[in-house]
């Protein structure tokens, strides 16, 4: 049995996928046996599988997934884990932000403290653009006051794991998977280190704004029905201020005080009501297209093509 599995995502990383194999070499070098690494390649447009076969016929240690098409980096992840062979599994980046260094460090203490199962990699400062910045910020902060669940702030997917945390993971049967979620809702002891975040070593970041508020919203919703009763607090929000309204108004009208801006405050008010009905019915809307799309059983991700089996030495 191999001592350590590398998990690699790969969306179109034909520059970083080779480099990323030199990087873990040279860490490794005299332990390569003891390691695999499995690229899996999430649908990529541009040479990665090319790439990643070069390597697979250069060296042992090479196994890859290719898929169909872009499934997401959580689909990838899964293929990756239910391929895993070593002893421990790390889940890691291609494109270099995540040093392999650390996987040695965490390897350390994984050996050396057996009631640990995890180790987890907390990111550092990190350059990002200030919308993703205040908008992973506030999703935090949300997400940690709905969760009866202790999430920790910047964890990262870069983390190294035993086997009996990896059955866990794999054992969960959802489509939308969402990492973070999972790894905390599975339990285990977690260990956790901080790790300095590097450069993109080429190519773009695949996450856009928009990307990043569909994973966030699909992470509440696999772990908490609360925002579901957002919407009936809301509801009873502004049934107890339309009553209120309306016993003000009344009064006015009795006491003979006209309101000039009655029209402006009821104008303001429906739109007030409107908008809120239609985020309410979002919400609403989300859970029910999560909950068909889990119903129709449909599997995370399809292979078109892997080679997975262990070579000979
Ligand atoms: N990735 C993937 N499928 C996707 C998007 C990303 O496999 O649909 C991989 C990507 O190739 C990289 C890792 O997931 O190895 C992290 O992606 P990225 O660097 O874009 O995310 P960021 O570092 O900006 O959070
Ligand atoms: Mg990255």
């Amino acid at each position: 049995m191999k001592k350590i599995s590398f998990i690699i995502p790969c969306y179109n990383e034909e520059d970083n996928v080779i480099k990323f194999y030199n990087k873990v070499n040279d860490i490794f070098k005299d332990r390569i046996k003891d390691i695999e690494l499995i690229f899996v390649d999430d649908g990529s447009k541009d040479n990665t599988l090319e790439n990643i076969k070069k390597l697979y016929k250069e060296f042992k240690n090479i196994n890859y997934i290719s898929f169909s098409r872009n499934f997401g980096k959580e689909a990838a992840i899964l293929a990756g884990l239910k391929e895993s062979k070593g002893e421990y599994t790390v889940i890691i980046d291609a494109d270099l932000q995540q040093n392999p260094k650390y996987v040695l460090e965490m390897e350390k203490i994984l050996d050396e403290n057996k009631e640990y199962d995890v180790v987890c990699c907390v990111q550092e400062k990190r350059k990002e653009n200030i919308f993703k910045k205040v908008f992973k910020k506030a999703f935090y902060k949300i997400y940690k006051s709905m969760l009866k669940m202790d999430v920790m702030d910047s964890a990262s997917d870069f983390r190294l794991m035993r086997r009996n945390v990896l059955e866990a993971i794999i054992s969960l049967p959802e489509t939308i998977r969402f990492s973070k979620g999972l790894f905390t809702w599975v339990g285990f002891n977690t260990y956790y280190i901080s790790y300095k975040v590097e450069d993109r070593y080429s190519g773009k970041s695949k996450w856009s704004i928009s990307k990043l508020f569909k994973y966030a919203f699909d992470g509440i919703v696999g772990f908490s029905d609360a925002p579901l009763f957002w919407t009936l607090k809301l509801g009873l929000f502004f049934v107890v201020i339309a009553v209120l309204g309306l016993i003000a108004i009344l009064v006015l009208f009795i006491i003979g005080i006209k309101m000039p801006t009655i029209s402006l405050i009821i104008i303001c008010a429906l739109f007030l009501l409107s908008g809120s009905t239609l985020i309410s019915n979002g919400i609403l809307g989300k859970y029910l297209s999560n909950a068909y799309n889990e119903s129709k059983n449909r599997p995370s991700y399809i292979i078109k093509e892997s080679k997975t089996n262990d070579k000979k030495d």
